[in-house]
């Protein structure tokens, strides 16, 4: 039961064969279990889930069941809810209370899920390994010296470690695939506006976009079917999204055993030196599985990856530096004591409440705006982000689907590269260009390094999430890496 899959939970709650509240109650025992080892969830509140639950069943004897009724699901520490606090890991949101629910929580609500609680994440989402949250570090099952990836490292290792079924995260760089990859679990990032933003604490607002963390492909499906659609409160939602939009549709997209006809592009680029070999080696042999299943494999490339973490590292500071100037003492969360002055307050309540990766993204952000550089570094790297899209537009005159690794190495160890940002900016030197183009992107599990999972990537063009689920659930029928699970959380070996 504890590793089950979304969809194998709802079969045995549809056949009457267990309620809501003993699956909620088995996960609860779990979380009690490991999560003093893990430090995944930074909130829950067993009472709270438990009273979710009860109402959950009695949707269903009354034979009103919704499409994830009595499904346990954890959320990023970055949604706000009105239940609980929403707090981003930062110190400076220490006991924030959202006033309203985040509109994804909305949709999960009205769907029937269990919301189990809020996971741990990178500061502000700020970081590949959930070692700067103000909660401290959260580890990856697999190996509790290593990090699980971030930002959304929390929901990645609660869900490789079966303390929920699934979970939702975001990714403004690869903070859903990077930490899927790490931990070996599915991640998916959908096309940039498919997912409203409305409540979600904001970091880079051109790149943001949530999605789900889960166990399987199908059960990706399930959830962005259940979160996705137009927020009239939220210009930045699609009024009409192109592609699948029904929960048939999406779980219709998941149906594929084989890849006759597909043709995946396979980018010079993200095959270089510098990466780990065995993470080579091990999506290699994945490409060599998709051939088998029929896939041709077509060598391109994508010319301006290159630029693509140096562009990322000014638009993302800049869009952060303008939406966390909202924390200045007044309006949200930590106000220092006893200020002198008007400035002293501002400028104290945020040295207070910031941890210093975020200061970092700030002092970069706010020099790259300013007046006099904004030319030479916001709009030249907003000039760079176009030929980066421009790259994935041509190739996908060629190619249907692009295949690379998710991240150049496996889990590295707590500590290994906190003193060194810009190594710890190059952990998502292979996601980051799908979030500069605002294409969907899914990364799934492929294989073993080191007895370390590796993450294979699959990148779609804008609104096609159905061929990235047909590709990855063909993949994944025909292997058996999901069904791999942690042995020291219960699981089964490698
Ligand atoms: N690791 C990247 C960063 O630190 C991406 C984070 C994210 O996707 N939220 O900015």
């Amino acid at each position: 039961m504890p590793f089950s899959s979304l969809s194998e939970i709802k079969t045995r709650l549809d056949a009457g064969e267990t309620s809501a509240v003993e699956v909620a109650k088995s996960y609860l025992d779990r979380i009690a279990a490991h999560n003093n080892t893990l430090n995944a969830f930074v909130h829950i509140d067993p009472e709270h889930v438990l009273a979710q639950a009860e109402a959950s069943d009695k949707y269903r004897s009354k034979h009103e069941a919704r499409p994830l009724e009595g499904l346990p699901i954890a959320v990023k520490d970055i949604f706000c809810t009105q239940d609980g606090p929403t707090q981003c890991c930062s110190n400076i949101l220490k006991d924030f209370h959202a006033p309203y629910d985040a509109h994804v929580i909305t949709k999960l609500k009205e769907a029937g899920a269990v919301l189990v609680g809020k996971t741990n994440m990178d500061e502000f989402a700020m970081g590949s390994s959930t070692e700067t949250s103000a909660f401290g570090p959260c580890r990856n099952p697999w190996n509790t010296d290593t990090i699980p990836g971030g930002s959304s490292g929390g929901s990645a290792s609660a869900v490789a470690a079966a303390l929920t079924p699934a979970a939702l995260g975001t990714d403004t760089g690869g903070s859903i695939r990077q930490p899927a990859s790490l931990c070996g679990i599915t991640g998916l990032k959908p096309t940039y506006g498919r997912v409203s933003r409305r409540g979600i604490i904001a970091f880079a607002s051109s790149l943001d976009q949530a999605g789900p963390m889960t166990r399987t492909v199908k059960d990706s499906a399930m959830i962005t079917a259940a979160i996705s659609g137009h927020d009239s409160a939220d210009a930045t939602s699609v009024t009409d999204a192109p592609g699948i939009s029904s929960l048939n549709e999406w779980l219709a997209a998941c149906d594929k055993t084989d890849m006759k006809g597909l043709k995946i592009g396979r980018p010079k680029e993200y095959f270089v030196d510098g990466m780990d070999d065995a993470v080579r080696t091990t999506v290699e042999a994945a490409l060599k599985q998709c051939e088998e299943l029929g896939a041709e494999i077509v060598d391109i490339s994508l010319p301006h990856t290159k630029y693509a973490v140096a562009v990322y590292y000014v638009i993302a500071p800049s869009e952060a530096s303008a939406n966390l100037s909202r924390y200045d003492g007044v309006r949200f969360g930590h106000r220092c004591d006893n200020p002198e002055d008007l400035l002293d307050m501002y400028t104290r309540s945020r040295d207070e409440g910031f941890g210093s990766e975020v200061k970092r993204r700030i002092l970069t952000g706010a020099f790259a705006l300013s007046s006099g550089y904004y030319d030479a570094y916001y709009l030249k790297a907003q000039q760079v982000r176009t030929l980066i899209q421009q790259d994935f537009i041509k190739a996908f005159e060629q190619v249907d689907i692009i295949a690379t690794p998710t991240s150049p190495v496996t889990a590295f160890k707590l500590g290994e590269k906190t003193d060194d940002p810009l190594t710890m900016y190059l952990s998502d030197i292979f996601t980051i260009a799908v979030n500069l183009a605002g294409l969907p992107g899914l990364s799934q599990p492929c294989g073993f390094a080191d007895n370390m999972p590796v993450g294979l990537q699959w990148i779609a063009p804008a609104w096609q999430e159905d061929t990235l689920l047909g590709a990855a659930s063909a993949y994944e029928s025909a292997t058996d890496w999901t069904a791999k699970t942690p042995e020291a959380f219960g699981g089964g070996a490698t």
